[in-house]
Protein backbone atom coordinates (compact mmCIF):
# COMPACT_ATOMS: atom_id res chain seq x y z
CA UNK A 1 0.00 0.00 0.00
CA UNK A 2 1.20 3.23 -0.63
CA UNK A 3 2.38 4.96 2.02
CA UNK A 4 0.23 7.98 2.52
CA UNK A 5 1.64 9.31 6.22
CA UNK A 6 1.79 12.95 5.66
CA UNK A 7 4.62 15.40 6.20
CA UNK A 8 3.62 17.93 8.36
CA UNK A 9 6.64 19.62 9.50
CA UNK A 10 7.89 23.79 8.59
CA UNK A 11 9.37 22.06 5.42
CA UNK A 12 10.46 20.03 4.02
CA UNK A 13 6.70 19.56 3.33
CA UNK A 14 4.35 17.42 1.07
CA UNK A 15 4.92 18.57 -2.71
CA UNK A 16 2.76 18.43 -5.86
CA UNK A 17 3.19 15.53 -8.10
CA UNK A 18 3.80 18.23 -11.49
CA UNK A 19 6.60 19.58 -9.36
CA UNK A 20 8.24 16.07 -8.63
CA UNK A 21 7.76 15.28 -11.95
CA UNK A 22 9.72 18.37 -12.96
CA UNK A 23 12.63 17.31 -10.43
CA UNK A 24 13.10 13.78 -12.12
CA UNK A 25 12.85 15.08 -15.88
CA UNK A 26 16.36 14.36 -17.73
CA UNK A 27 19.05 16.69 -16.71
CA UNK A 28 20.08 19.06 -19.94
CA UNK A 29 23.28 21.24 -19.84
CA UNK A 30 22.54 24.38 -17.85
CA UNK A 31 23.66 26.44 -21.18
CA UNK A 32 20.86 24.60 -23.25
CA UNK A 33 18.63 26.93 -24.73
CA UNK A 34 15.61 24.98 -23.24
CA UNK A 35 17.17 25.16 -19.69
CA UNK A 36 18.23 28.85 -20.19
CA UNK A 37 14.25 29.80 -20.66
CA UNK A 38 13.23 27.94 -17.96
CA UNK A 39 16.06 29.40 -15.82
CA UNK A 40 15.14 32.72 -17.18
CA UNK A 41 10.93 32.69 -17.12
CA UNK A 42 11.85 31.57 -13.08
CA UNK A 43 13.61 34.84 -12.00
CA UNK A 44 10.97 36.89 -13.36
CA UNK A 45 8.59 34.64 -12.21
CA UNK A 46 10.38 34.83 -8.87
CA UNK A 47 10.38 38.22 -9.10
CA UNK A 48 6.29 38.66 -8.77
CA UNK A 49 6.10 35.78 -6.25
CA UNK A 50 7.92 38.23 -3.79
CA UNK A 51 5.94 41.30 -5.00
CA UNK A 52 8.85 42.77 -6.42
CA UNK A 53 8.50 45.52 -9.31
CA UNK A 54 12.21 45.95 -9.84
CA UNK A 55 13.93 43.82 -7.51
CA UNK A 56 16.88 41.56 -8.39
CA UNK A 57 16.37 37.74 -7.99
CA UNK A 58 19.48 35.39 -7.29
CA UNK A 59 18.58 31.49 -7.30
CA UNK A 60 21.26 29.68 -5.83
CA UNK A 61 22.15 25.99 -5.41
CA UNK A 62 21.72 26.08 -1.12
CA UNK A 63 19.65 26.09 1.84
CA UNK A 64 18.14 29.27 3.00
CA UNK A 65 20.86 29.50 5.41
CA UNK A 66 23.06 30.56 2.30
CA UNK A 67 20.39 32.82 1.03
CA UNK A 68 21.15 34.25 4.70
CA UNK A 69 24.45 34.41 4.18
CA UNK A 70 24.44 36.16 0.67
CA UNK A 71 22.26 38.75 1.98
CA UNK A 72 24.51 39.49 4.68
CA UNK A 73 27.89 39.11 2.79
CA UNK A 74 27.14 41.34 0.22
CA UNK A 75 25.97 44.45 1.71
CA UNK A 76 27.88 44.11 5.06
CA UNK A 77 30.98 45.48 6.02
CA UNK A 78 33.65 45.17 8.72
CA UNK A 79 32.71 47.97 11.48
CA UNK A 80 29.03 48.57 10.01
CA UNK A 81 26.39 48.34 12.69
CA UNK A 82 23.10 46.16 12.42
CA UNK A 83 19.71 45.72 14.15
CA UNK A 84 18.53 42.49 14.96
CA UNK A 85 14.63 42.10 15.61
CA UNK A 86 14.79 39.26 17.47
CA UNK A 87 12.12 36.52 17.93
CA UNK A 88 14.08 33.31 17.93
CA UNK A 89 16.55 30.80 17.04
CA UNK A 90 16.29 32.09 12.94
CA UNK A 91 17.18 35.61 14.27
CA UNK A 92 20.08 34.26 16.40
CA UNK A 93 21.62 32.80 13.15
CA UNK A 94 21.27 36.37 11.37
CA UNK A 95 23.21 37.98 14.57
CA UNK A 96 25.80 34.91 13.59
CA UNK A 97 26.11 35.89 10.01
CA UNK A 98 26.61 39.13 10.64
CA UNK A 99 28.96 38.62 13.09
CA UNK A 100 30.87 36.61 11.14
CA UNK A 101 30.85 39.71 8.28
CA UNK A 102 32.11 41.40 10.88
CA UNK A 103 29.00 43.70 11.81
CA UNK A 104 28.56 45.38 15.17
CA UNK A 105 25.25 43.61 15.86
CA UNK A 106 22.40 45.49 18.45
CA UNK A 107 19.70 42.88 19.45
CA UNK A 108 15.77 44.47 20.51
CA UNK A 109 14.86 41.00 22.09
CA UNK A 110 11.38 39.79 23.36
CA UNK A 111 10.78 36.89 25.81
CA UNK A 112 10.67 33.96 24.01
CA UNK A 113 7.15 33.37 22.09
CA UNK A 114 6.49 37.34 22.28
CA UNK A 115 8.01 40.09 19.75
CA UNK A 116 9.55 43.39 20.31
CA UNK A 117 6.97 46.32 19.82
CA UNK A 118 7.26 48.89 17.13
CA UNK A 119 8.53 51.49 19.33
CA UNK A 120 11.14 49.55 21.09
CA UNK A 121 11.99 48.81 17.75
CA UNK A 122 11.87 52.90 16.90
CA UNK A 123 13.81 53.78 20.21
CA UNK A 124 16.39 51.58 19.14
CA UNK A 125 16.66 53.23 15.69
CA UNK A 126 16.57 56.18 16.90
CA UNK A 127 19.77 55.12 19.15
CA UNK A 128 22.54 54.66 16.57
CA UNK A 129 22.89 54.56 13.40
CA UNK A 130 22.13 51.11 11.74
CA UNK A 131 23.33 50.48 7.98
CA UNK A 132 20.43 47.45 8.17
CA UNK A 133 17.97 46.11 10.23
CA UNK A 134 17.34 42.37 9.93
CA UNK A 135 13.27 41.23 10.62
CA UNK A 136 12.88 37.46 10.79
CA UNK A 137 9.11 37.28 9.11
CA UNK A 138 8.33 33.75 10.63
CA UNK A 139 10.67 32.88 13.46
CA UNK A 140 10.32 28.92 12.97
CA UNK A 141 11.46 28.45 16.43
CA UNK A 142 8.50 30.06 17.92
CA UNK A 143 5.99 30.48 15.04
CA UNK A 144 5.85 33.92 15.92
CA UNK A 145 5.16 36.20 12.92
CA UNK A 146 6.26 40.31 12.87
CA UNK A 147 4.88 43.15 11.65
CA UNK A 148 7.04 43.35 8.51
CA UNK A 149 5.52 46.01 7.08
CA UNK A 150 5.40 48.39 9.78
CA UNK A 151 9.25 47.70 10.97
CA UNK A 152 10.58 47.75 7.12
CA UNK A 153 8.76 51.40 6.96
CA UNK A 154 10.93 52.21 10.30
CA UNK A 155 13.69 50.99 8.57
CA UNK A 156 13.24 52.93 5.91
CA UNK A 157 12.28 55.84 7.55
CA UNK A 158 16.24 55.68 9.80
CA UNK A 159 17.92 55.09 6.73
CA UNK A 160 18.29 51.54 7.47
CA UNK A 161 18.43 48.50 4.57
CA UNK A 162 15.98 45.98 5.78
CA UNK A 163 16.37 42.64 5.27
CA UNK A 164 13.75 40.41 5.80
CA UNK A 165 14.25 36.53 6.55
CA UNK A 166 11.15 35.01 4.87
CA UNK A 167 12.36 31.17 4.59
CA UNK A 168 9.06 30.33 6.35
CA UNK A 169 6.98 33.23 5.06
CA UNK A 170 7.35 33.58 1.36
CA UNK A 171 4.51 32.80 -1.32
CA UNK A 172 2.30 31.44 2.39
CA UNK A 173 2.41 34.74 4.28
CA UNK A 174 1.36 38.53 2.93
CA UNK A 175 4.83 40.19 1.94
CA UNK A 176 5.00 42.80 -0.50
CA UNK A 177 8.29 43.44 -1.25
CA UNK A 178 7.92 47.02 -3.08
CA UNK A 179 5.36 48.43 -1.86
CA UNK A 180 6.41 47.53 2.14
CA UNK A 181 9.85 48.92 0.57
CA UNK A 182 11.87 45.98 2.02
CA UNK A 183 15.17 46.00 0.39
CA UNK A 184 16.17 42.53 0.88
CA UNK A 185 13.85 39.23 1.18
CA UNK A 186 14.84 35.67 0.95
CA UNK A 187 13.59 32.14 1.24
CA UNK A 188 14.67 28.81 0.50
CA UNK A 189 12.53 26.03 -1.64
CA UNK A 190 11.48 23.62 0.42
CA UNK A 191 8.83 25.56 2.48
CA UNK A 192 5.75 27.98 0.81
CA UNK A 193 8.03 27.72 -2.48
CA UNK A 194 6.92 24.07 -2.60
CA UNK A 195 10.06 22.93 -4.36
CA UNK A 196 12.68 20.17 -2.47
CA UNK A 197 15.46 21.39 -0.81
CA UNK A 198 18.64 22.37 -2.26
CA UNK A 199 17.66 26.32 -3.97
CA UNK A 200 18.32 29.62 -2.12
CA UNK A 201 16.41 32.44 -3.43
CA UNK A 202 17.00 36.37 -2.30
CA UNK A 203 15.54 39.14 -4.34
CA UNK A 204 17.51 42.80 -3.88
CA UNK A 205 15.83 46.31 -3.96
CA UNK A 206 17.85 48.31 -6.40
CA UNK A 207 18.47 50.43 -3.15
CA UNK A 208 20.38 47.25 -1.56
CA UNK A 209 22.28 46.80 -5.24
CA UNK A 210 23.51 50.24 -4.91
CA UNK A 211 24.61 49.43 -1.34
CA UNK A 212 26.60 46.75 -2.64
CA UNK A 213 27.57 48.17 -5.48
CA UNK A 214 29.17 51.08 -3.19
CA UNK A 215 31.22 48.73 -1.16
CA UNK A 216 34.72 49.69 -0.46
CA UNK A 217 35.80 46.46 0.38
CA UNK A 218 35.69 42.96 -1.04
CA UNK A 219 32.43 40.54 -0.24
CA UNK A 220 34.04 38.29 2.21
CA UNK A 221 32.42 35.33 0.49
CA UNK A 222 33.86 33.84 -2.53
CA UNK A 223 30.80 31.64 -3.48
CA UNK A 224 28.02 34.54 -1.93
CA UNK A 225 29.51 37.46 -3.81
CA UNK A 226 27.15 38.89 -6.28
CA UNK A 227 30.28 40.43 -8.42
CA UNK A 228 29.98 36.57 -9.34
CA UNK A 229 26.62 36.10 -9.67
CA UNK A 230 24.68 39.42 -10.74
CA UNK A 231 25.88 38.70 -14.66
CA UNK A 232 24.71 35.09 -14.08
CA UNK A 233 21.23 36.20 -13.15
CA UNK A 234 20.76 39.22 -15.92
CA UNK A 235 22.14 36.54 -18.54
CA UNK A 236 19.66 34.13 -18.04
CA UNK A 237 16.88 36.98 -18.10
CA UNK A 238 18.25 37.59 -21.10
CA UNK A 239 18.10 34.27 -22.38
CA UNK A 240 21.82 34.43 -22.75
CA UNK A 241 24.34 31.37 -21.80
CA UNK A 242 26.75 32.34 -19.37
CA UNK A 243 28.62 30.44 -16.28
CA UNK A 244 29.83 31.34 -12.88
CA UNK A 245 28.64 28.05 -10.85
CA UNK A 246 26.71 24.90 -12.12
CA UNK A 247 23.13 25.83 -11.18
CA UNK A 248 20.92 23.28 -9.87
CA UNK A 249 19.41 22.33 -13.18
CA UNK A 250 16.40 20.25 -11.92
CA UNK A 251 15.66 22.16 -8.96
CA UNK A 252 14.96 25.16 -11.27
CA UNK A 253 12.85 23.49 -13.19
CA UNK A 254 10.84 22.26 -10.21
CA UNK A 255 10.69 25.90 -9.49
CA UNK A 256 9.43 27.12 -12.65
CA UNK A 257 6.71 24.64 -12.09
CA UNK A 258 5.98 25.31 -8.53
CA UNK A 259 6.19 28.90 -9.45
CA UNK A 260 3.61 28.75 -11.88
CA UNK A 261 1.13 27.00 -9.64
CA UNK A 262 1.39 30.17 -7.42
CA UNK A 263 0.72 32.57 -9.22
CA UNK A 264 -1.57 30.82 -10.99
CA UNK A 265 -3.13 30.68 -7.53
CA UNK A 266 -3.05 34.12 -6.48
CA UNK A 267 -0.65 35.80 -4.19
CA UNK A 268 -3.83 36.77 -2.49
CA UNK A 269 -5.84 33.63 -2.43
CA UNK A 270 -2.66 31.98 -1.61
CA UNK A 271 -2.32 34.80 1.69
CA UNK A 272 -5.95 33.92 2.29
CA UNK A 273 -5.84 30.00 2.39
CA UNK A 274 -2.53 30.08 4.43
CA UNK A 275 -4.60 32.88 7.07
CA UNK A 276 -7.65 29.98 6.98
CA UNK A 277 -5.42 27.07 7.53
CA UNK A 278 -3.73 28.56 10.43
CA UNK A 279 -7.29 29.77 11.87
CA UNK A 280 -8.09 26.16 11.32
CA UNK A 281 -4.69 24.81 13.57
CA UNK A 282 -5.47 27.52 16.06
CA UNK A 283 -8.72 26.73 16.46
CA UNK A 284 -8.11 23.65 17.09
CA UNK A 285 -5.61 23.45 19.82
CA UNK A 286 -7.71 26.02 21.48
CA UNK A 287 -10.29 23.32 21.64
CA UNK A 288 -7.87 20.46 22.80
CA UNK A 289 -6.81 22.80 25.76
CA UNK A 290 -3.56 23.04 24.27
CA UNK A 291 -1.30 25.92 24.78
CA UNK A 292 1.20 27.80 22.47
CA UNK A 293 4.49 29.23 22.31
CA UNK A 294 3.27 32.43 20.61
CA UNK A 295 2.12 34.77 23.34
CA UNK A 296 -0.28 37.02 21.99
CA UNK A 297 -2.78 35.28 19.56
CA UNK A 298 -1.85 38.32 17.35
CA UNK A 299 1.86 37.00 17.25
CA UNK A 300 0.62 33.19 15.74
CA UNK A 301 1.99 32.83 12.09
CA UNK A 302 0.28 30.90 9.49
CA UNK A 303 2.85 28.48 8.01
CA UNK A 304 3.57 26.48 11.03
CA UNK A 305 2.14 26.36 14.39
CA UNK A 306 3.91 25.53 17.94
CA UNK A 307 1.66 23.71 20.20
CA UNK A 308 2.92 23.04 24.16
CA UNK A 309 2.76 19.30 25.44
CA UNK A 310 0.88 18.66 27.73
CA UNK A 311 1.49 18.20 31.23
CA UNK A 312 3.26 14.58 31.45
CA UNK A 313 3.51 14.18 28.22
CA UNK A 314 6.66 14.64 26.15
CA UNK A 315 7.75 14.34 22.49
CA UNK A 316 9.28 11.01 22.42
CA UNK A 317 5.44 9.82 23.99
CA UNK A 318 3.24 11.91 21.76
CA UNK A 319 5.09 12.35 17.87
CA UNK A 320 5.52 8.83 17.42
CA UNK A 321 1.61 7.92 18.21
CA UNK A 322 1.06 10.53 15.77
CA UNK A 323 3.20 9.80 13.44
CA UNK A 324 1.95 6.10 13.12
CA UNK A 325 -1.94 7.54 12.70
CA UNK A 326 -0.65 9.39 9.52
CA UNK A 327 1.10 12.70 10.23
CA UNK A 328 4.60 13.34 10.83
CA UNK A 329 5.40 16.74 13.20
CA UNK A 330 8.49 18.21 14.03
CA UNK A 331 9.26 18.73 17.76
CA UNK A 332 10.74 21.36 19.56
CA UNK A 333 13.65 23.78 18.57
CA UNK A 334 14.27 26.80 20.45
CA UNK A 335 17.11 26.21 23.03
CA UNK A 336 14.93 27.48 25.93
CA UNK A 337 12.04 25.65 25.30
CA UNK A 338 12.77 22.64 22.99
CA UNK A 339 11.39 19.86 24.97
CA UNK A 340 8.60 22.02 25.79
CA UNK A 341 6.60 22.25 22.56
CA UNK A 342 6.35 21.01 19.13
CA UNK A 343 5.84 22.01 15.69
CA UNK A 344 2.74 21.58 12.83
CA UNK A 345 3.37 23.33 9.11
CA UNK A 346 0.84 23.91 7.54
CA UNK A 347 1.99 25.67 4.24
CA UNK A 348 2.25 25.51 0.18
CA UNK A 349 0.38 22.77 -0.87
CA UNK A 350 -1.07 21.52 2.46
CA UNK A 351 -5.38 21.87 1.97
CA UNK A 352 -7.99 21.32 4.60
CA UNK A 353 -8.08 17.90 4.28
CA UNK A 354 -4.30 17.73 4.89
CA UNK A 355 -5.09 20.13 7.97
CA UNK A 356 -7.78 17.89 9.37
CA UNK A 357 -6.24 14.45 9.11
CA UNK A 358 -2.87 15.80 11.09
CA UNK A 359 -5.63 17.31 13.93
CA UNK A 360 -7.27 13.67 13.71
CA UNK A 361 -4.10 12.13 14.20
CA UNK A 362 -2.38 14.26 16.73
CA UNK A 363 -6.20 13.41 18.38
CA UNK A 364 -5.16 10.00 18.23
CA UNK A 365 -1.53 10.21 20.00
CA UNK A 366 -3.04 12.32 23.00
CA UNK A 367 -5.69 9.87 23.64
CA UNK A 368 -3.33 7.15 23.49
CA UNK A 369 -1.26 9.30 25.97
CA UNK A 370 -4.05 9.24 28.21
CA UNK A 371 -4.58 13.07 27.80
CA UNK A 372 -8.36 13.49 28.85
CA UNK A 373 -10.42 15.69 26.15
CA UNK A 374 -13.42 15.31 24.35
CA UNK A 375 -12.50 12.82 21.22
CA UNK A 376 -13.14 14.74 17.83
CA UNK A 377 -13.21 18.37 19.39
CA UNK A 378 -10.01 19.18 17.95
CA UNK A 379 -11.18 18.19 14.54
CA UNK A 380 -14.78 19.84 14.74
CA UNK A 381 -12.91 23.22 15.53
CA UNK A 382 -10.39 23.51 12.57
CA UNK A 383 -13.72 22.73 10.43
CA UNK A 384 -15.68 25.00 11.70
CA UNK A 385 -13.04 27.93 11.34
CA UNK A 386 -11.56 26.74 8.18
CA UNK A 387 -14.93 26.68 6.39
CA UNK A 388 -16.24 29.90 8.68
N1 LIG B 1 15.24 31.02 8.57
C1 LIG B 1 14.09 30.47 8.92
C2 LIG B 1 12.99 31.36 9.41
C3 LIG B 1 13.92 29.10 8.83
O1 LIG B 1 12.77 28.54 9.19
C4 LIG B 1 14.98 28.29 8.36
C5 LIG B 1 14.84 26.78 8.25
N2 LIG B 1 13.98 26.18 9.10
C6 LIG B 1 16.16 28.92 8.00
C7 LIG B 1 16.25 30.29 8.10
C8 LIG B 1 17.34 28.14 7.52
O2 LIG B 1 17.03 27.47 6.35
P1 LIG B 1 17.77 26.12 5.94
O3 LIG B 1 17.48 25.12 6.99
O4 LIG B 1 17.15 25.78 4.62
O5 LIG B 1 19.22 26.45 5.85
Amino acid sequence: MKDRTLLMIPGPIEFEPDVLAALGAPTTSHVAADFIEVFGQALEKTRKVFLSDDGQPFVLAGSGTLAMDTAVANVIEPGDRALVVNTGFFSDRMAAILERYGAQVTHVKAPVGGRPSIGEVETALKADHFKVMTITHVDTSTAVITDVKALARLAQQYGALSIVDGVCSVAGEELRMSEWDVDIALTASQKAISVPPGLALVVASPRALQTFKSRTTPVLSYYSDWTNWLPIMKAYEERKPSYFGTPAVNLIAALNVSLDQILKEGLDARFKRHRALGAAVQAALKALGLGQVPLEEEFAAHTLSAPRYPKGITQTDLLPKVQKAGAILAGGLHPEIRAEYFRIGHMGPTNSGDVLATIGAIEVGLQQCGYAFTSGAGVAAAQAAYYR
